[in-house]
């Protein structure tokens, strides 16, 4: 499958019940040949208003810890577990991350990246495949919400690009 019918999968959505309070579906974005993944938990606000994952307050956080690792945006594939916006920002259910996994599968499928970044508690249900190093970090959010967080946010994702 091509990474674009698959993200028009994700637009026409209606698996669980996330799709009713969002404006549109956050498949992800980055190159087809990319040899990192990030994964998240789900869109925020920015992200449901224009369609693109990590591009708010937290997004930005992160890209500039990956460019202070020599690593630009668009060399990333970024997506996230849940593909829409949850009601208040609240973390998505089980279910929901279920009905939305098989998009990541596919994702993981199409992209083959070498190495997935998997920020916060959410992203750790990402089915593991053999072949691809995965890492746990705390996820930007909380990263950015305390400073010693931030900290430990910078040498987790220093670790990961190094190993
Ligand atoms: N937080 C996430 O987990 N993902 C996004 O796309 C934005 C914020």
């Amino acid at each position: 499958m091509a990474l674009e019918e698959l993200n028009n999968q994700v637009y026409a959505c209606r698996k669980c019940r996330l799709w009713q309070g969002a404006k549109h579906g956050v498949p992800g974005e980055g190159p087809i040949n990319a040899k990192i993944m990030v994964v998240g938990q789900n869109p925020g606000m920015e992200e449901d208003e224009t369609g693109r994952p990590f591009v708010g307050k937290a997004g930005k956080f992160l890209i500039k810890t990956l460019s202070d690792q020599g690593l630009k945006r668009e060399e990333i594939y970024i997506t996230n577990i849940v593909k829409h916006i949850s009601p208040k920002n609240r973390a998505p259910y089980n279910d929901e991350i279920t009905e939305c996994l098989p998009y990541l599968i596919d994702q993981i499928e199409i992209v083959k990246p070498k190495k997935i970044l998997l920020l916060g508690i959410a992203a750790r249900q990402t089915p593991r495949i053999e072949g691809i190093k995965y890492f746990e970090l705390i996820h930007p959010s909380a990263a950015l919400r305390f400073p010693k967080l931030g900290k430990k946010f910078e040498e987790q994702l220093r670790k990961a690009i190094d190993s």
